[in-house]
């Protein structure tokens, strides 16, 4: 049998390589202080092009503790967390970005909050963003604030992935089959006990924000179309409307035509198909984005694919049938780990 450890930290990595090592060393350090020994560290490699995979099997030799997986290539902040999380087997975990934005020292207070609320999910809730842009703060907190008009679940406003969660809580969410993750919102949609902790979040610790703009747009489309129909009701609101208001304009034309007042009224004509063609435009680009995801969702592909896996002193939970496709660097003979990763 394999052994379930305490807690088990997942962080996905998108060309991190100058915030690992200080990483290590503080999420180390507040795990041990917590748990001591009895826990895995799980860093996953996105794809990065710089040398984070280098820097991550470098760190899984001088911690038996950690284990980095490699993705095959860049599948994207919520995938690579998915395969962490996926992939670990504490019995709490704590999800936290690479960048140290979110402290891991804070690691001991949650588990304390978790313990005396009886919760399975305490998330981190933003007081104060340091070092980011007011372009970032100011459409974060507008698209927080619509998502929660637009959703009928309550997912938290202003808090991140930043959270820690019972195995009850991760397997629930775990059992959500979609390819458009916006984890978050699943982590809301499971319930049980859900429990905030505020907290101020510091400045990346090195480079620049992984999310451009591009990736924003696609998360925040994912998390519309994933939890919302409600632009597709919008949809057909709108051209309910239109059809109200063509059908005044059809009581005006024909007045003009019987009375015998028809003008050929070039700028009205340009107007209206300029306005409706905009409109029909926008509805289908909106029922687009929903048929294109179900489109996606019916090729049920794997969610993302293992290249490697290094340094499982102890292997990964449920590596399953990622143990298969993966190669695993330093498969270790280390004593107390089970040596080999067990089969699907
Ligand atoms: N990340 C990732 N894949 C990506 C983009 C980002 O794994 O394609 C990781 C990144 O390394 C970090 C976390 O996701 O650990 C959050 O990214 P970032 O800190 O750049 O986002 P921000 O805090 O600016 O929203
Ligand atoms: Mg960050």
């Amino acid at each position: 049998m394999i052994h379930r450890p305490a807690l088990s930290v997942v962080i996905p990595c998108f060309n991190e390589e100058a915030c690992l090592p200080e990483l290590h060393k503080r999420v180390s350090a507040a795990a041990h202080a917590v748990v001591g020994a009895d826990h895995e560290i799980i860093l996953v490699n996105d794809g990065s092009r710089d040398r984070t995979w280098e820097v991550m099997k470098a760190l899984a030799a001088t911690d038996p503790l950690l284990v980095c997986i490699n993705l095959s290539r860049n599948h994207g902040h919520q995938l690579a967390l998915t395969a962490g999380l996926d992939l670990c087997g504490g019995d709490n975990i704590l999800i936290i970005d690479a960048d140290l934005q979110d402290p891991p020292e804070l690691l001991g207070p949650m588990l304390e909050a978790m313990k005396a609320e009886g919760a399975d999910v305490v998330y981190g809730v933003r007081r104060k963003r340091a070092g980011e842009t007011l372009f970032k703060k100011v459409t974060a907190a507008g698209f927080y604030r619509l998502l929660s008009r637009l959703t009928d679940i309550d997912i938290p406003l202003d808090a991140g992935d930043f959270r820690l969660m019972s195995r009850r809580a991760l397997d629930a969410l775990l059992a959500l089959p979609e390819q458009a993750r916006f984890v978050r919102g699943m982590v809301a949609w499971i319930g049980f006990t859900q429990r905030p902790f505020l907290y101020d979040r510091a400045e990346r610790f090195d480079g620049e924000s992984k999310y451009p703009l591009s990736k924003m747009i696609k998360f925040a489309l994912d998390a519309v179309t994933g939890f919302s129909t409600a632009p597709l009701r919008f949809a057909s609101h709108a051209g309910m409307a239109l059809v109200g208001v063509s059908l005044v304009m059809l009581a005006y034309i024909l007045f003009g035509w019987f009375s015998g007042r028809a003008v050929a009224g070039w700028t009205s004509t340009m107007l209206i198909v300029v306005v409706l063609g905009a409109a029909q435009m926008f509805v289908l680009g909106m029922i687009g984005e929903y048929l294109g995801r179900l489109y996606m969702e019916s090729k049920r592909r794997p969610l993302y694919i293992v290249a490697d896996i290094a340094g499982s002193a102890r292997p990964p939970h449920r590596l399953g049938h990622v143990a298969a496709q993966a190669e695993i660097t330093a498969a270790s003979e280390t004593p107390g780990g089970s040596g080999s990763a067990p089969s699907a």
